[in-house]
């Protein structure tokens, strides 16, 4: 059976180091079958157990493999639409759940964190860069809009302290959320998968799901095993491919690209970001960075509409870095990979039921670090029969892309570009 690895990534590299796990042989029965060893699975997972249900994780490859292995590692609070658009499309009670639900993943993995002493150098503090006026005025509003959903810890950065935190003379100001963070992804999703076995889940690696026979008790069929479940959980997200074909026409895989420079030593890392603060910037085609407990950088840019692999990644990385930091033109580029996000034409996450017993959370667009972590507990609670929270995802509207499977991604990448040059004439 083919053994696929990790990408050769720095966080692959750096890796805490773990047990390896079986794929899947013959037939075994659960209360809750999950699919995808994400942190949309991992936290499913969680929650499930910690409610007392029998829960198995099947991974098409290894334990985050997926985005939650690859990420910029920023805990971003909110989703990928903030809640004024959300307030803007559904009923108030709707926007009111949706609104309290916005900061709450940040918080789930703070806990997680600490209950399972998972090693994954977090590190508190993250910055909205402001690169023209425009973006600052956005950032106020938001500021306001935050804060009538009780979130707090934010500060306005004027032009002068924006600077205190991160040596980039392109911006006019920013805003700091000191609830926001970053993390070694791999290392959270290791070490959570590490809690579900420890409260005894089971979780197979190398052991995708093809098939899934629906019915009262479903059964979840990988090359050598099936799973006989009460509940299916899909949490697939951009790698899950045609399993659940009702699911593929309304979301559409999308690459972005991470390099990770040498260690550039404290004093360097120091003077770029001299708080360790993760920064991402407010264009719709962001930059984002931070630097790793080692002293490297970290940045991350870019989207390749459906998915394909770019050839060079650091050719399309690297000159995005120079014009944040042309003082590292002389620094050499340690590694480069991409990773796939599943984007839905309203951004916000595609949640649901079908039938009785298959559950599925994915599609959060680009930010998903929070959401996904969120996305667990609400699907453990629809599980235990309690989903208020769930249905008001689940309620929010999903439209197929225009173009249908075939030309969806020229349609995407054509309103891509009109907000990349949106994003360059700064309007
Ligand atoms: C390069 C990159 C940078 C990003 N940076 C950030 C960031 O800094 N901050 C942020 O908030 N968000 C970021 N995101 C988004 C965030 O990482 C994702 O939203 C989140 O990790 C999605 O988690 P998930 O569990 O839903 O999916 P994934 O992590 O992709 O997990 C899905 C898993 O399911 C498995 N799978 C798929 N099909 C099957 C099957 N048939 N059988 C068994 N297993 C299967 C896959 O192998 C995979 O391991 C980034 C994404 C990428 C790609």
């Amino acid at each position: 059976m083919a053994n696929t690895p990790y990408p050769q990534s720095y966080y692959a590299a750096s890796a805490n180091a773990v047990p390896p796990r079986p794929a899947l042989q013959g037939e075994v029965e659960t209360d809750v079958c999950v699919i995808g060893a994400g942190y949309t699975g991992l936290s499913s997972a969680l929650f499930l157990l910690e409610n007392g249900f029998r829960v198995t994780v099947l991974e098409a490859a290894k334990v985050g493999f997926g985005a939650s292995g690859r990420n910029g590692g920023q805990i971003v609070n909110s989703y990928s639409r903030d809640i004024d658009v959300i307030e803007r499309s559904v009923g108030p009670q709707q926007a009111q759940l949706l609104g309290q639900m916005a900061f709450e993943g940040g918080r789930i993995i703070r806990e997680r964190v600490a209950k399972y002493q998972i090693q994954c150098d977090l590190k508190d503090g993250g910055v909205f860069a402001a690169l023209n006026s425009k973006h600052m005025g956005h950032l106020e509003s938001q500021k306001r809009l935050w804060e009538r959903y009780g979130h707090t810890q934010l500060e306005l950065l004027d032009e002068r302290r924006i600077r205190e935190v991160v040596a980039c003379e392109n911006y006019v100001g920013g805003l700091l959320d000191m609830s926001g963070g970053h993390i070694h992804p791999l290392n959270l999703a290791l070490g959570e998968a590490a809690a579900v076995e420890s409260l005894g889940g089971t979780i197979y690696e190398q052991s995708a799901a093809v098939r899934i026979e629906r019915g009262a008790t479903p059964v979840v069929h990988t090359a050598q095993g099936k799973v006989k479940a009460k509940f299916i959980i899909v949490a697939g997200n951009a790698y899950l491919g045609n399993l659940v074909p009702e699911l593929a026409a309304k979301s559409m895989p999308c690459g972005t690209q991470v390099i990770t420079t040498a260690p550039l030593g404290d004093e360097l890392a120091k003077t770029l970001l001299p708080q360790d603060f993760c920064v991402e910037d407010c264009n719709y085609l962001l930059d984002y960075y931070r630097l790793t407990s080692d002293k490297r950088l970290i940045f991350g840019g870019g989207v390749v509409y459906g998915a394909r692999d770019p050839a060079n990644i650091e050719a399309i990385i690297r000159p995005k870095m120079l014009k944040a930091f042309p003082q590292l033109k002389d620094v050499k580029i340690d590694y480069a990979w991409t990773g796939n996000f599943l984007l839905t034409l309203s951004r916000l996450p595609q949640v649901g039921r079908i039938g009785d017993n298959i559950y599925y959370s994915q599609g959060c667009s680009g930010h998903g670090v929070t959401y996904t972590h969120l996305a667990g507990k609400v699907l453990a609670e629809a599980l235990r029969g309690q989903a208020e929270r769930f249905d008001a995802f689940a309620d929010l509207p999903h439209y197929p892309f225009p173009g249908g499977q075939l030309l969806r991604t020229p349609f995407a990448a054509m309103g891509a570009w009109y907000y990349g040059l949106r994003d360059k004439l700064g309007f």
